[in-house]
């Protein structure tokens, strides 16, 4: 069966404040956003149970790829997504983003790894990721992990219609600031849903009631890039793996999320 865009019921692209085009969804389309979401919260719950000393990052691609397909409508988003090679993205250490899965990659008691998760479903995508302790980690990276989920927290919050994108980034801004941490110079969040990545760019960064306007229908894709030491980044020859320029930790978190009326509603929740 063929899902295509619903263009009876969605809305046609609007300038945003500063002219890119953004796409708002119908309810319909968030509904279905919301469902494909709670497969891709499934599928990052269900390789966050196998991140254990010993297994390969190849391993757990698989496992994500035969868990996301076995779900009528859904496949993963990434496989083959301006050529990327996994079906997932699984960054380890200081590996911020993009880490491409390795039967080589073995994953060891200490590490941090960052499970990053496009699902398309019924023709509409959704976008998070989460980043999990293998066994037992220090309490240096614990932190790390805590400040980052707390920016995205404070990200999502201050996504209220009316603000706009630069509130969210000053809130995750403040927050990771303020725990001497730096976020992934560069790397932003973005609108999500007809494509993968859409209009606006969702800093980790900015000022507030600056940049695209949070309007009901607007879904964006949230994600704060947590740094322990520098901000600065770069690419390693696979030219996908971005690394913090320091070899220090560094942490993800994101959530795809609808304005609405009544504020911020996260779609790739677990039911
Ligand atoms: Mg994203």
């Amino acid at each position: 069966m063929k899902y295509g865009i619903d263009s009876s019921t969605h809305s046609p692209p609007r300038r945003g404040t500063a002219g890119e085009l953004i796409q708002l969804k119908s309810s319909r389309e968030i509904e279905r956003m919301a469902a494909g979401g709670q497969i891709l919260a499934a599928a990052i719950a269900f390789v966050a149970e196998r991140t254990v000393p010993g297994v390969s990052t190849g391993e757990l691609d698989g496992l994500a790829e035969g868990f996301i397909r076995s779900h009528d409508g859904a496949v993963p988003a990434f496989k083959w997504l301006y050529g990327f090679p996994g079906s997932i993205c699984l960054s380890v250490n200081q590996e911020i983003v993009h880490g491409i899965p390795s039967p080589t990659r073995v994953l060891q008691e200490g590490d941090l790894l960052s499970i990053d998760v496009g699902v398309k479903y019924q023709g509409l995508y959704t976008d998070a990721a989460a980043t999990v302790p293998v066994g037992v980690v220090s309490e240096e990276s614990l932190r790390l992990l805590a400040v980052t989920h707390a920016a995205l927290a404070a990200g999502i919050e201050a996504a209220q219609p009316g603000n706009h994108v630069g509130d969210i980034g000053a809130a995750i801004y403040g927050i990771v600031s303020a725990a001497g941490m730096t976020v992934a110079k560069d790397l932003v969040g973005h609108g999500v849903g007809l494509e993968p990545h859409e209009e606006p760019q969702v800093p980790n960064q900015g000022k507030p009631k600056r940049g695209a306007k949070l309007v009901p229908g607007l879904t964006i894709a949230i994600e704060p890039m947590v740094n322990l030491g520098v901000s600065e980044t770069r690419t390693l020859s696979d030219r996908w793996t971005v690394v913090t320029a320091d070899g220090k930790r560094s942490a993800h978190f994101e959530h795809t999320i609808a304005i609405t009326e009544s504020g911020p509603r996260i779609l790739t929740l677990a039911s």
